[in-house]
């Protein structure tokens, strides 16, 4: 897994929602924490409900809890000087800062943990992602159960009240209510405004 002898890599996890980018990226940063690194995590727009599973032991009896970021130069403000490991998730949601601030902590020797959600809601690239996954050493696409057919999903059907999300649907919904489900390519659905609704559920 290593890529060279001297540290200062970038390792994305990449993939559609439920695909268990969070578990894998708590995963990695608890096999740090067990090898005696010094790790900080952060989460962009870090929900209250899930703060707690990001709060991880360490030896010494003292935690690591996620901090909440909103740019990506925030990450390079509370990077401490001893930090070995920079776990950060939700990156998609970050703006592309995060692409030189990754690559910049990697060169100055710190192991650089991103996951984020490669694919907005219509299937296209989303946001930092495809350039993150371009700069990275390392790179890992999961996939989620698709909850239509149960193969592999590698997209994220938005859903708005219930029907699939029109193409031209704003990424902020105001009003209706939204939600998204992990569905394979075939039966991911993103309707154009013309096309027969009725056919499409
Ligand atoms: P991500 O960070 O990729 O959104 P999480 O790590 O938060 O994913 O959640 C992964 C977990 O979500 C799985 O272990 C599983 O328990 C649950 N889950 C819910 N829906 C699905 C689904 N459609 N496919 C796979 N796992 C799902
Ligand atoms: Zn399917």
């Amino acid at each position: 897994m290593v890529p060279s002898t001297r540290s200062g890599w970038i390792e994305v996890i990449a993939g559609v929602m439920f695909s268990g980018k969070s578990e894998e990226l708590i995963r990695r940063v608890r096999r740090a924490v067990i090898a005696r690194k010094r790790v900080q995590v952060f989460k962009s727009h870090l929900d209250a409900r899930y703060a707690g599973l990001y709060t991880l032991s360490t030896h010494d009896g003292g935690t690591v809890e996620a901090e909440p970021v909103d740019c990506s130069e925030e990450i390079m403000g509370r990077r401490r000087p001893d930090t070995e490991v920079v776990a950060v998730d939700e990156v998609q949601f970050l703006d592309d800062g995060i692409v030189s601030v990754a690559n910049a902590l990697a060169d100055q020797g710190v192991r650089v943990v991103l996951a984020g959600i490669d694919m907005d809601f219509r299937g296209l690239p989303f946001g930092p992602m495809p350039t993150l996954l371009a700069v990275a050493e390392i790179v890992d696409k999961l996939q989620a159960i698709c909850v239509v057919c149960g193969d592999p999903a590698g997209r994220n059907q938005r859903l708005v009240n219930g029907k699939p999300a029109l193409w031209d649907s704003p990424t902020i919904m105001v009003g209706g209510r939204e939600s998204y489900e992990a569905r394979c390519r075939h039966c991911h659905r993103v309707p154009r405004q013309d096309e027969d609704q009725t056919a499409l559920l």
